[in-house]
């Protein structure tokens, strides 16, 4: 399973496509895509191969400069369309992905059950995304407070990655558990599970640490832990060649 998120100058599709071919040899049974453009957000997905996925979206008009992709290995749900990744919330403002498991997703959904929340997968990230979306809407805080307040609820593992149709200018980040790593370019970020996605546009890397989030415009990275305290990237450079 693993992760790829592109924002920049660049066309995000072909970027985090390439990306989820090179995370292949991690296994997975689904993968999907989301992007942001001008005329809102769009989410593909589908069980099987990349390749099946990157065949259903042949002549679409996938024009973007911010996406995030997703290959997923079930643990919540069957392998199926409906249960692949990214997730849209309940509002559609928001589209998530996520490797991992959420634990305590079953009461957190039951809350929301009782909120009048319906879901359209049967799986965890759902659940998390929706939490969040509730934070959001419930607090008038912004995408980065209520992910903070949603993740000291959360009990699990994860990495996830959310963009917003409301904010077209910036991902949103954080890890516990599973592997992110975000290549800096010029203008540019780009993430991943691994920097195998990456290192054939940039060899500087910041290796993110658990328990902390990332807020990421083209051109600046912040680092905070979930005290909402900013944190200095540690920036690698990556001597492996392609
Ligand atoms: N628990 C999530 C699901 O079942 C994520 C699985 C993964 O790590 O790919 O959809």
């Amino acid at each position: 399973c693993g992760i790829v998120a592109y924002i920049g100058p660049r066309e995000a599709y072909p970027v985090i496509l390439k990306g989820l071919k090179r995370l292949e040899y991690r296994g997975y049974d689904s993968s999907g895509v989301a992007l942001l453009n001008g005329s809102g957000l769009q989410v593909h997905k589908k069980k099987g191969k990349v390749a099946e996925l990157e065949e259903t979206l042949q002549g679409k008009d996938l024009h973007s400069h911010i996406g995030i992709g997703h290959t997923r290995w079930a643990t919540h749900g069957e392998p199926s369309d409906r249960n692949a990744h990214p997730h849209t919330s309940a509002s559609g403002r928001l589209a998530m992905i996520h490797n991992g498991i959420i634990e305590n997703y079953a009461q957190l959904k039951q809350d929301l059950i009782n909120k009048g929340y319906t879901f359209h997968s049967d799986t965890d990230t759902e659940v998390l995304l929706n939490f969040i979306e509730d934070i959001l809407k419930n607090n008038n805080s912004s995408l980065e407070e209520a992910v903070r307040i949603a993740l000291k609820r959360v009990v699990g593992a994860y990495v996830i990655v959310l963009i917003d149709n409301e904010t077209p200018d910036t991902l949103i980040a954080a890890r516990k558990g599973s592997p992110l790593v975000i290549g800096i370019g010029k203008n540019e970020h780009f993430l991943a599970s691994d920097a195998s996605p990456i290192i054939e546009y940039t060899k500087e890397v910041v290796y993110v640490n658990d328990y902390e989030m990332a807020i990421i415009k083209p051109d600046e990275l912040i680092l905070k832990n979930l005290g909402n305290e900013r944190q200095t990237p540690f920036i690698t450079k990556l001597d492996m060649e392609l």
